[in-house]
């Protein structure tokens, strides 16, 4: 395992361990015997518990949350065929153009042609025809062509930025409305009864299993709700990138850049005779083909 294979590794792990996050496990050993009192490490022998900010947190939580809707969205690209699929940043749009036909995604690939080599995008599941089942009937596309859909996009939103503003203000006030605060307290208040309650029993030594249970499944339920919100938290940047973006734009964008993409696009959807370009900020243009 070269070192950083083993650093994506061990960074997963850590980041999917809430210890991290300033939670500390309030059952990390166990009592097995009570005569002997010798307490054995808790390897899913009993339910854990945790305590939320016991100590002081290792990564900010809101870092975290960020991290894991990083990650959920990564799993979720994974193919259909079965296969994990790499991450490369090398080119702002992998992992940006999916197919209309079968939902997989587009890749780059090279070409050669008597007078030169020529870069296309085509989706991956016409790459792997030869493995895979599905016969894809997506169209080839050059990379010119893919770059002036971008072009074609996002000087659509800076020309008609007007009809535009009111929707991303609206997409704004979604995003804080519908925040999972009092949810989340709510759930707070119950999982603090219950953790009273779990010490209360363990110091008489009454069974506490389905009581942890519960709590975990609560704990989970918070969880859910708070990536929910980290999710509608990175929504509100990503409208302000692009308020920014149009602010400090002053004509129309002539030359295809990654960082357009980088910065503005979340997908390309390729359809037989036009594209979906939806904007990170909730936007979605049609462009012809
Ligand atoms: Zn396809």
């Amino acid at each position: 395992m070269d070192s950083k294979h083993w650093l994506a590794t061990t960074l997963r792990k850590i980041l999917r361990n809430e210890k991290y996050m300033g939670d500390a496990l309030l059952q990390k050993t166990v009592t097995t015997d009570f005569l002997t009192k010798k307490r054995v490490a808790n390897k899913g022998l009993a339910p854990q518990y945790y305590v939320e900010d016991d100590h002081e947190a290792i990564i900010p939580k809101d870092l975290f949350l960020r991290v894991q809707e990083e990650m959920a969205r990564r799993a979720s690209l994974e193919t259909n065929v079965g296969r994990c699929r790499l991450f490369s940043s090398r080119y702002a749009l992998s992992n940006t153009v999916f197919c209309a036909h079968c939902g997989e995604v587009f890749q780059r690939t090279q070409w050669t042609h008597p007078n030169g080599k020529k870069f296309v995008w085509r989706c991956i599941s016409r790459l792997r025809k030869k493995r895979s089942a599905i016969d894809c009937p997506a169209r080839t596309l050059n990379e010119a062509e893919l770059h002036a859909v971008v072009l074609k996009a996002v000087n659509e939103v800076y020309a008609k930025q007007d009809n535009f503003i009111p929707q991303l203000k609206a997409n704004v006030e979604k995003a804080l409305m519908n925040s999972n605060s009092p949810e989340i307290e709510a759930i707070d208040e119950k999982i603090a009864v219950m953790e009273a309650e779990i010490i209360k029993r363990s110091k008489t030594r009454q069974n506490c299993d389905e009581l942890g249970d519960e709590i975990i499944k609560l704990r989970e339920e918070r969880y859910k709700l708070q990536l929910d919100d980290a999710n509608k938290e990175g929504l509100k940047e990503k409208i302000a990138e692009l308020h920014k973006f149009l602010d400090g734009q002053s004509a129309e964008v002539h030359e295809y850049d990654d960082s357009l993409v980088r910065r503005l696009i979340e997908t390309i959807t390729v359809y037989d005779d036009h594209f979906k370009v939806l904007f990170k900020s909730g936007i979605e243009v049609e462009v012809a083909a």
